[in-house]
């Protein structure tokens, strides 16, 4: 076997999202693109801003000496300073340059953060259902040896306190949050980040040390009815935020994000100097210079969020005539409705014969339900209704 044991069984788990995308390639070659409506990968179809290109030309023309070259690990100064300014400005707590860590996207940044605090043994809590990448990124450290802990939400896809306190042990390191959800589209509401954040200040004082909350928050800005991200660094001191570009200005494939650590957390410069040397030690090394530069530049810039709304207001109203259920999203660019089914991968089957490909919500600890990414042309959704609305009625919902 050439590939590692541990590896070869995540391989055999697999990924319900990818082998969905994989079933939606198959699918366009043999119907051709336009007949097959995949709904499965959150891959932004929406154009980056058009500020976007300009700065990324003028950046690109640039020729000092050494514009190509290394730099610190944690990134240019610059561009760690602008984005502490922009959080300084939005959460209203004195960030600075070396609170920020640049990062290879928001899955870079948890991966260096995990390095960074996990012990063999030590815990991460998750809510269910979430981003089924976690799993692996701490599987990733403290040798395999850190474990998941899930912990089940309640009927809106928020955190219940009793639940979530009975989650915790001595052994808990970490607890990952991430609002607006992925594969939800929840946004947690300021007075469900205080429940945690007490919690948490009861936790770590009975442990002597801090728990961690890292916000793992890279639809921040997507979100939708005039309403602002709450965030968790104003109820929580021990937090650390990892996001990207790759949503609000539309760039995964460019892979820039960041790490941003609290002022007020425990131990916050050893966190930087940690999580700088995993940054480079984990191969990163640093993040893409020219995408650092450009992103310094676009610290106030970001995609059409108006798209998104536009197509989740769509998509709730024709789904809801329908009879599908879900909880409406206020934020990222999924929906995440109950399978009509009883087994979510069956109805997920059901739905691959009128060429709709949505992913089984087991496929993100969440059975029962299926996601529907809407991070797709408005001309896809339209012409997917028809079939949603034909899978109700044969399954006689509404
Ligand atoms: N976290 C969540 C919840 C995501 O949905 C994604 C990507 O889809 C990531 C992290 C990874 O983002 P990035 O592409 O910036 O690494």
């Amino acid at each position: 076997m050439p590939v590692s044991k541990s590896i070869n069984e995540a391989l055999n788990r697999g990924s319900f999202i990818r082998k969905m995308f994989e079933e939606g390639r198959r699918l366009k070659q043999q119907y051709g693109a336009d007949n097959v409506f995949d709904f499965s990968l959150g891959n932004p179809d929406v154009p980056p801003p058009p500020e976007f290109q300009k700065v990324l030309e003028e950046e690109a023309r640039r020729t000092d000496p050494m514009i190509h070259g290394y730099m610190a690990n944690a990134g240019y100064e610059e561009t760690r300073a602008a984005v502490a300014a922009t959080y300084s400005s939005g959460v209203g707590l004195p960030f600075e340059a070396g609170n920020i860590v640049i990062t290879s996207g928001a899955g870079g940044a948890m991966n260096v953060v995990l390095k960074s605090i996990l012990d063999p043994g030590d815990e991460v809590v998750v809510f269910a259902p979430f981003f089924v990448e976690y799993g692996f990124y701490i599987g990733n450290h403290a040798g395999g040896a850190a474990n998941m802990v899930v912990v089940e939400t309640d009927d809106r896809f928020l955190p219940v306190a009793e639940t979530f306190s009975e989650a915790l042990t001595e052994r808990t390191k970490a607890v990952i949050i991430n609002s607006p959800n992925n594969p939800t589209g929840v946004l947690y509401p300021p007075e469900t980040l205080a429940t945690l954040g007490s919690i948490l200040d009861d936790h770590s004082r009975k442990l002597g040390r801090p728990v961690y909350l890292i916000s793992d928050e890279p639809y921040r800005e997507i979100i939708f009815d005039g309403l602002t991200y709450p965030s968790p660094f104003k109820h929580y001191d021990h937090t650390l935020a990892t996001t990207s570009s790759s949503k609000d200005l539309s760039l995964p494939g460019e892979r820039i994000g960041h790490v941003a650590i609290s002022p007020s957390a425990a131990d916050k410069e050893e966190l930087e100097e940690a999580i700088t040397f995993c940054n480079r030690t984990l191969g990163f090394v640093n993040a893409g210079a020219l995408m650092q530069r450009v992103v310094t530049r676009l610290q106030s810039v970001m995609v059409d969020v108006g798209i998104y709304e536009r197509r989740r207001n769509a998509l709730c109203s024709a789904l809801g005539e329908m009879g599908f259920e879900f909880v409406r999203p206020e934020g990222a660019f999924y929906l995440f409705p109950k399978s009509p089914m009883e087994n979510d991968g069956e109805f997920a089957d059901f739905m691959r014969k009128f060429r709709v490909i949505v992913v089984p919500g087991s496929g993100f600890y969440g059975p029962g339900y299926f996601r529907i990414c809407f991070a797709v042309p408005d001309s896809t959704i339209e012409r997917s209704l028809e079939f949603f609305g034909q899978a109700a009625r044969e399954l006689g919902l509404g």
